[in-house]
């Protein structure tokens, strides 16, 4: 099908397949007027100063605050998540996009630098640009908290922003551009392009000066080849085939109790979700025993622990994942070969799968769960770094977690705690390897939408100059001399 011809497309309840309601298939002519507009709005944002900008974004945040009870069931309705889920995931970004107003001017201001004695003469300073006009290209699972990521901290820096929501919630995404603009002193500075891959296809090569991807490596691998082609940076959330690590110290009903969360809750559609449990095999049976008993009383439904597939064509890949695994040997403590029952999936939990098993090195995005026992935690982080993907990890030791967690080859972990990294808003998200690049939240996830531009400037001039066609041999002589002196 050649989406670019529709005009429109509908969003669905994933639950029942119902339209919710149809949306614009934004062309590239529209994309490009976006990106114009925004282009033509970002002197007067920037012109605002981190102070005028914190006043809007705070005054977004109060809407999103007020109406939050809309803007949660609307999340629900468009991805089939527990309304007490969709609940959070806005509380987190509420408080994400409160951190990046109100924090932008301390890490963004410019900084004085030393000279050094050489040239005592100038003054050094480095500035924090915007780049001018952010296009941020966004996911299903988690619709308002993971593009909020990239569109707070790019406004709060100053850039405009150009948001393609995903074609599966473009809803959510169309809702928090119109809230934005009623706290808005002047149009475009945050625009919202709905549309098909099309669309995101069409932002990725406009005239956009940096794009901030959520979504699979491989749609994340295009998009880095486009930036490629116009020479602009990227920030890169991909996938991940996250670890939990678990020692012989560990508290295991706790540890069993988050795990089960961590990997089945919102169906498991969670870039940092669990994917694979690595135990010491002297606690394994007691950590196996404690989970299956929890994962018994979990079900998915309508306001239920967790819903539907938000994408129809993932359970493919889900039940491609189980019967590779089944195939291979694995056995089932919980679920099986028929675990996968449109549009739910019932919670999965695989034992002793062998490690060349798609549902261990792939990215399954689903209910489900390894659990492979290790002789020792060594053992356990050869296996968890044993993968093409490196976002987050758990891990779970009394006396170990720090030992084991700085041996991981992934940007966050959490230490007898489960994704603690997501929701505090001064730590920067993202992974390495296939899961991606760069990094949003916190310090750093502002620094990531400005780049750095050095000043320096004459204090007062020397009696002897360097930098002209007219330097003297006594000046080559004096700097020697220093040189000599100094190294
Ligand atoms: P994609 O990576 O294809 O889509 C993510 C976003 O990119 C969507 O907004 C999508 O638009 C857009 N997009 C698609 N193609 C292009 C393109 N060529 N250029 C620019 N933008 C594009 O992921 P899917 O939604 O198809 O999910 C596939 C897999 O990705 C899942 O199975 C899961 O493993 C992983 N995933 C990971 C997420 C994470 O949080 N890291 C989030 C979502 C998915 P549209 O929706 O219109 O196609």
């Amino acid at each position: 099908m050649n989406t670019t011809t529709l005009v429109d497309f509908p969003s669905h309840d994933p639950a029942t397949g119902e339209v919710i309601a149809r949306f614009r298939n934004s062309s590239k002519e529209e994309v490009d007027a976006a990106v114009s507009r925004a282009r033509a709005s970002t002197q007067a944002w920037q012109a605002l100063g981190f102070n005028g900008r914190k006043k809007i974004l705070v005054a977004w945040d109060a809407v999103l605050t007020k109406r939050l009870e809309e803007l949660a069931a609307l999340v629900a309705r468009e991805t089939g998540k527990p309304l007490s889920d969709a609940t959070l995931e806005i509380s987190l970004a509420i408080g994400h996009l409160d951190w990046a107003a109100k924090n932008a001017s301390k890490y963004l201001s410019p900084v004085s630098r030393n000279p050094g004695l050489i040239m005592a003469n100038m003054k050094a300073r480095v500035e924090r640009a915007p780049y001018g006009v952010v296009g941020v290209i966004g996911p299903w699972n988690y619709p308002v908290f993971t593009p909020m990521g990239s569109i707070a901290y790019s406004l709060a820096a100053g850039n405009t922003v150009v948001f393609k929501p995903s074609e599966y919630t473009p809803g959510v995404g169309e809702w928090l551009g119109e809230t934005f603009a009623e706290v808005a002193p002047f149009p475009d500075i945050f625009q919202v392009v709905t549309g098909l891959a099309s669309t995101g296809e069409a932002l990725t090569s406009s005239q956009i000066d940096k794009i901030a991807f959520t979504g699979s490596t491989r749609t994340a691998k295009r998009v880095a080849a486009a930036a490629g082609e116009r020479m602009i940076p990227t920030v890169l959330e991909c996938g991940g085939k996250d670890p939990v690590i678990i020692d012989k110290d560990a508290n295991i009903k706790k540890a069993a109790e988050f795990a089960l969360w961590l990997a089945m809750s919102n169906a498991g559609q969670t870039c940092i979700g669990a994917e694979r449990v690595y135990v010491h095999h002297e606690v394994a049976d007691h950590f196996i025993r404690e989970i299956g008993a929890m994962a018994a009383e979990i079900h998915p439904g309508v306001n239920k622990n967790y819903g539907p597939a938000t994408m129809p064509s993932q359970l493919n890949i889900i039940q491609s994942h189980i019967d590779d695994a089944a195939a291979k040997g694995a056995k089932f403590l919980i679920g099986g070969t028929d675990s996968v029952q449109p549009p739910y999936v019932q919670p999965t939990i695989m034992l002793d799968v062998p490690e060349d098993s798609l549902a261990i090195t792939d990215e399954t995005f689903g209910p489900t769960l390894t659990i492979n026992r290790v002789h020792d935690m060594d053992e356990a982080i050869r296996l968890a770094n044993a993968t093409k993907y490196g976002l987050g990890a758990s891990v779970w030791s009394r006396r170990n977690g720090e030992k084991i967690a700085s041996k991981l080859v992934t940007g966050m972990v959490s230490i007898n705690s489960v994704i603690g990294f997501a929701g505090i808003a001064t730590v920067p998200f993202g992974g390495v390897k296939d899961s991606g690049y760069g990094r949003i939240h916190g310090p750093e996830g502002l620094h990531e939408f400005t780049y750095l531009r050095s000043v320096v400037s004459e204090r007062f001039a020397l009696p002897i100059a360097f930098t002209t066609f007219k330097r003297t041999k006594f000046a080559d002589r004096f700097i020697t001399s220093v040189m000599k002196f100094l190294h």
